[in-house]
């Protein structure tokens, strides 16, 4: 039998391949509080989304992705958190 129910799926902005939204990491930017990592998936704002894999969350800073997807400056206290991340 066919599944029906749809997950939804999101693209890294790093390498750009589609996954469960579940297997990405999202990257809000909040009015009040700036950019966060929202590992909750509920934070209010504009997310950006990247795989849960050491090569893409090092990626974004070399890459500049989400400079770009923000179209900001992002500090390097977010890049730092980024690549420290638990990939679980
Ligand atoms: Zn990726």
């Amino acid at each position: 039998m066919k599944k029906t129910r749809k997950i939804p799926q999101r693209k890294c902005i790093v390498c750009g391949s589609l996954k469960d939204k579940k297997d990405l990491l999202r990257i809000v930017n909040n009015k009040e509080e700036g950019i966060l990592i929202d590992e909750s998936g509920k934070v209010n704002g504009r997310g950006a989304y990247v795989c849960k894999d050491e090569a893409c969350l090092k990626g974004l800073r070399k890459s500049n992705k989400l400079n770009q997807a923000f179209k900001m400056k992002i500090d390097d206290d977010i890049y730092e958190e980024l690549e420290a991340y638990e990939v679980k």
